[in-house]
């Protein structure tokens, strides 16, 4: 054992950088998808698509696709959701369309929807096609907060219904999570800068970044400047463990390390310990952990407090992180945290204390008392995203916000009649699809309000 944290970067050269963060589900190709198209039994009242949240119609699609209209294809699934590209790469189908189709029994497989989806909108990206055309001009004006999924769907569909849009984004990127925070793998080639710069190509929207709600911009603000406003922030904040020694070096917030991994132009660059511990048990968790190991790490382990079914990230995303080589430690949480001496007089992490759990008779998660420690020499907390309404200016006094989220009724309108919000900053799946499908409803509901 070193004395002292073992983190390095570079431990794997650039080709095998390459290899491990190739695009981990390559597209079919044109036989494979007319194969998979002809599996479809074109259902009435098709299961899958009750079960998308944005309403695809999945068997129209896939019969354009079957009938080699590929472009309608394309245009039936970004009419009901302008991210269906993205969606494609990173919904998890297996517990959305996938899992409610017909053919999903033991004896059978489902259709694969998704990637079907991606087939057909990869086929519109490379032929460069803008299938939509904007309605006449309103004369109405829309802010939109935040170039995520949510805000760029609204946008979109505002713009697509004529309204003038502007969208406050506080990054240098558009895009989100999609270009933030989602796995390097699942999204290869800069594809969602791609397809921001395909939602604007419509016309109609101003996207104008480093401008932040509560820093340089203000909720009364643009009340006051526009007609309506959409708030699609997401959630900024990171859950702490709540341990003694948090702040010590090499205790790493898992989102923050996702948004580094994404912008980095060189992955050699990026340093990763030998002995990783991810805390958690969703996206973040799981993309991390396997993420880390893909970089070089020898030993990845995810700690999650209860056991596989109760997990968040589905048992597909599960056995996909063991499949790179990370073991995954059920039940059990963290106690403490142990350092070493670093060279400036702080500490650095060395080991954290695991107590195991069990459901206890009335069915409540409890610690058996029993604990196991692991040496890590970095360790990545991701235990939850949270709204902090703080950020958002006078926002967080304007605005009902229940627990870490704003309140919204069915059309996603807020508090306040002219202000709506979607995505992860209101309850929900957390999803790309969900922020997607939130934005199209609170432009379609902007749009009856404004006289539409
Ligand atoms: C690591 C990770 C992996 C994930 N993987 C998946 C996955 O595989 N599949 C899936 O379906 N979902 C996944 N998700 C969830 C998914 O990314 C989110 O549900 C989705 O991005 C939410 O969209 P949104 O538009 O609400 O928020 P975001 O994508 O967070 O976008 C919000 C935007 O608002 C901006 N913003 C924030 N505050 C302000 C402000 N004050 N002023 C101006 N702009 C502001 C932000 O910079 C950001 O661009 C993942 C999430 C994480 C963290
Ligand atoms: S449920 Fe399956 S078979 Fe039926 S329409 Fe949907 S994808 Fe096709």
């Amino acid at each position: 054992m070193t004395a002292g944290p073992d983190i390095a970067a570079g431990r794997l050269d650039a080709e095998a950088l390459a290899r491990n963060f190739a695009d981990a589900h390559p597209p079919l190709d044109r036989s494979t998808a007319l194969i998979e198209a002809a599996r479809c039994y074109f259902c009435y009242d098709a299961p899958c698509v009750e079960a998308c949240p944005t309403s695809i119609d999945i068997p129209a699609f896939i019969r354009s696709i079957a009938s080699g209209n590929v472009k309608g294809a394309a245009t039936t699934i970004l009419g009901a959701n302008i991210m269906g590209g993205m969606c494609a790469r990173v919904c998890p189908v297996e517990e959305l369309c996938e899992e409610a189709c017909v053919r999903n029994t033991h004896e059978d497989k489902p259709v694969a929807i998704g990637a079907l989806q991606r087939f057909a909108t990869d086929h519109l990206f490379a032929a460069g096609i803008q299938p939509f055309t904007r309605a006449p001009a309103t004369g109405k004006r829309v802010a939109v907060v935040g170039a995520g999924p949510a805000g760029l769907s609204c946008a979109h569909r505002l713009a697509v219904l004529g309204h003038a849009v502007t969208v406050f984004e506080a990054r240098p990127k558009g895009g989100g999570l999609n270009e933030y925070g989602i796995a390097a793998y699942k999204t290869v080639d800069g594809f969602a800068q791609k397809e921001v710069a395909f939602i604007l190509s419509v016309g109609g929207i101003e996207l104008r970044l480093g401008q932040a709600l509560g820093r340089d911009i203000t909720l009364a603000g643009l009340r006051r400047d526009y007609d309506a406003v959409f708030l699609g922030t997401g959630q900024t904040g990171v859950r702490a463990l709540g341990l003694e020694g948090e702040g010590m070096a090499g205790v790493l917030n898992a989102v923050d390390a996702i948004a580094a991994l994404r912008q980095a132009d060189d992955k050699r660059t990026l340093p990763v310990g030998r002995r990783v511990v991810v805390i958690g048990g969703g996206n973040t968790a799981i993309d991390i952990a396997t993420q880390s190991k893909l970089l070089g790490a020898d030993e990845v382990t995810l700690v999650y407090r209860r056991g596989p079914e109760q997990m968040p990230a589905t048992v597909k995303e599960q056995a996909w992180t063991q499949s790179h080589g990370v073991k995954i430690q059920f039940w059990a949480q963290p106690r403490s945290l142990q350092g070493w001496p670093a060279a400036d007089g702080a500490t650095a992490v060395k080991e954290v204390t695991f107590e195991y759990t069990q459901l206890d008779a009335s069915g409540r998660l409890a610690g058996t008392g029993d604990t196991v420690s692991l040496l890590a020499d970095q360790v990545f907390k991701a235990v939850g995203q949270v709204l902090v309404p703080s950020a958002l200016g006078d926002a967080a006094d304007l605005l009902e916000i229940a627990g870490d989220r704003i309140v919204v009724n069915d059309d996603r309108q807020t508090s306040l009649p002219d202000v709506f919000a979607g995505g992860d900053c209101i309850a929900g799946l957390d999803l790309t699809v969900q922020a997607v499908a939130d934005g199209k409803a609170a432009a379609e509901a902007i749009h009856r309000r404004l006289g539409g």
